[in-house]
């Protein structure tokens, strides 16, 4: 706590008004911005907005923004048509990319394979610092779709309790934002180092 508050210097103004306001030192914390760009996300922005929407109605530590094209240090959201893979965040980059062959085929229950918005749920929740879960809940957002039958998960694109909590969480002992590493497996909260840059 105290590394915290000594790297953040609130005007005094502020400050003042945040105790009058009831709340605590540690909430008058200002959340870290984590910046997207849409500008290659083509049909799927409308998605993506709902995504960041959903993120930020439960976050207290950080918080989505969408920004105009090019911002540095944004993470880029891009529409691959061509790559057949699992949609993924690759930090090195970082961008977010939704491989449009394995998001958009029309199933037998009239739904697509991926539904959009849980990919940007999940695939910004590794952006945010989170690790897949260690079962097959799909209620939670960062359980990994069952290879080849995604459409189960894809129904639960809200965040539980315990993932939120999570991403609060490693913000608050200084977790890089967007995601280089540490990644937090949220039923666990055990974390976890990737060596490839690209995550499903
Ligand atoms: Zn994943």
């Amino acid at each position: 706590m105290h590394r915290i508050l000594s790297r953040i210097v609130l005007p005094a103004a502020t400050a003042v008004a945040l105790t009058m306001s009831g709340m605590s030192a540690a909430s008058a914390l200002p959340a870290t911005t984590v910046s997207y760009d849409l500008s290659l996300a083509g049909k799927y922005a409308g998605a993506v907005r709902q995504g960041i929407q959903i993120w930020n109605g439960q976050l207290k530590n950080v918080q989505l923004k969408e920004v105009s094209a090019g911002t540095p240090g944004a993470v880029r959201v891009r529409l691959d048509p061509v790559e057949d893979a699992a949609p993924y965040y690759d930090s090195s980059v970082p961008e977010i990319v939704f491989t449009q062959k394995q998001i958009d085929p029309i199933q037998s229950d009239g739904k697509p394979y991926r539904d959009p918005v849980r990919t940007f749920v999940h695939e910004s929740g590794h952006s945010l610092g989170l690790a897949h879960t260690g079962t097959s809940d799909c209620t939670f957002v960062m359980t990994p779709s069952p290879s080849g039958k995604p459409r189960g998960c894809h129904d639960y694109k809200t965040p539980k309790d315990r993932e939120y909590t999570a991403v609060d969480k490693r913000q608050s002992t200084g977790g890089s934002l967007p995601a280089t590493g540490g990644y937090v497996k949220p039923d666990t909260g055990k974390v976890e180092n990737h060596t490839a840059a690209r995550i499903s």
